[in-house]
């Protein structure tokens, strides 16, 4: 009775299996990208709460980048277009002529977008995400009071997205997603996050996978990071099951103890909500997306369309894309001007406090104690 529906999926599966081998071969013969004497920061304003706190992360790095920007070393970009209405419109994840104009720049401040439930619409950042090849979503979290000062990498381009919109289905039977993980797309994470630990003088880090139920996938991404941990002999690598990490991250006596963590792509995505939750909500945690040419820069959370409901969001807490800015300003080789947004937004935590509600502070009045604080 399936027999049309089965030969159907399993050349579906075999053309799903060559993109894959394809893809991973690519990624065996990238070249580095050439260095260039000018950086262009796009800006895209998304969905939702996105444009209205983006803007205010906008005018943090105009305040802190004028100089290079008269100088004609860094240019602030806005990208129009990558909202939902024109995507559902054109009927792509990411319209053509919007993604030509991201690939013109170096590094995005990317406001969040919203992914329809169900359809065949893709997220744009997973589009973007592969688009860029961006392979490394590196989300911090810390707590200082508390000894937590944790970094995230998760492996961005892999596991359960890739082909998350490719799945296979038997109508009223069954339905088939599938997990990819490549030996190249694993080694290149596992070496960005123990370089990381290197350069940074952090001493301990775990692997955190399923590889007792995901036996190859799973079982190839540890092995692989273990292979890479042998270039790196004074950090000492431990490894948990993502289910008692999750449990683990809540545990007083254990989770100070833990610096980097390295993650496939859908633990990665679980575990850091769970994270910027301890750091303080969503609305506090910056992630960055970084790859070998380009890299681009968001809060965790999504556009917040109930906030944007009830009327809120002028309320809404630009804390996140801010956070995100700290980090862009890391990337394009800036620490001191890093340091000076991340403190201001210390200050501005003090100084103009946001609630959620029309008690506390609203974004613009965020946006301004954080330039008065630089
Ligand atoms: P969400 O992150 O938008 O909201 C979760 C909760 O956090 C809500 O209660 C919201 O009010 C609150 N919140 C989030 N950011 C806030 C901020 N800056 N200030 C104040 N409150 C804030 O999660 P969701 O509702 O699951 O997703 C909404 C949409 O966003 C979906 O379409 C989803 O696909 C998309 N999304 C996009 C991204 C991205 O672009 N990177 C990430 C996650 C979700």
């Amino acid at each position: 009775m399936y027999q049309e529906a089965i030969e159907q999926a399993v050349a579906h599966y075999r053309e799903l299996l060559l993109s894959q081998v394809d893809r991973a071969e690519k990624m065996n013969n990238a070249q580095a990208p050439e260095k260039k004497d000018k950086t262009v920061i796009g800006i895209v304003g998304g969905d939702g709460i996105g444009p209205i706190i983006v803007a205010q992360a906008q005018r943090a790095l105009e305040a802190l980048l004028q100089d290079e920007i008269k100088a004609g070393k860094i240019e602030l970009r806005s990208i129009e277009g990558l909202t939902l209405e024109n995507r559902m419109a054109v009927g792509k994840a990411v319209p053509d002529d919007v993604l030509a104009a991201i690939k013109e720049c170096d590094v995005l401040l990317k406001g969040p977008t919203t992914t329809p439930s169900g359809g065949t619409m893709e997220s744009a950042n997973v589009t973007l995400r592969r688009e860029l090849d961006l392979y490394a979503n590196i989300r911090p979290a810390c707590v200082p009071e508390e000894g937590i000062d944790w970094m995230f990498f998760r492996e961005n381009t892999e596991g359960e997205y890739t082909l998350g919109s490719k799945g296979i289905e038997l109508p009223g039977l069954l339905t088939m997603d599938f997990k990819v993980t490549t030996v190249a797309g694993t080694r290149r994470i596992a070496r960005a996050a123990f370089e990381f630990a290197k350069k940074n003088g952090k001493t301990h880090l775990s692997v955190v996978t399923k590889s007792n139920i995901m036996k190859k996938t799973d079982g190839m991404f540890s092995a692989i990071c273990h292979e890479v941990a042998q270039d790196y002999p004074d950090i000492q690598v431990d490894e948990y099951f993502i289910d008692i990490m999750s449990a683990n991250l809540l545990k007083p006596s254990l989770r100070s103890t833990f610096q980097v963590i390295l993650l496939p792509n859908l633990y990665g995505d679980i575990i850091t909500d769970e994270a910027a939750q301890i750091q303080g909500g969503v609305g506090t945690a910056g992630s960055a997306n970084t790859g070998d040419r380009y890299a681009m820069f968001e809060a965790i959370h999504g556009s917040a369309p109930r906030v944007i409901a009830r009327g809120m969001g002028d309320y809404a807490n630009p804390e996140s894309i801010m956070r995100a800015a700290v980090m862009l300003l890391q990337h394009i080789g800036m620490p001191d001007k890093a340091a000076r947004l991340a403190a201001a937004i210390d200050q501005a935590n003090v100084n103009a406090p946001i609630t959620g509600t029309r008690e506390g502070c609203t974004c613009a009045q965020f946006g301004d104690a954080v330039i008065a604080a630089l």
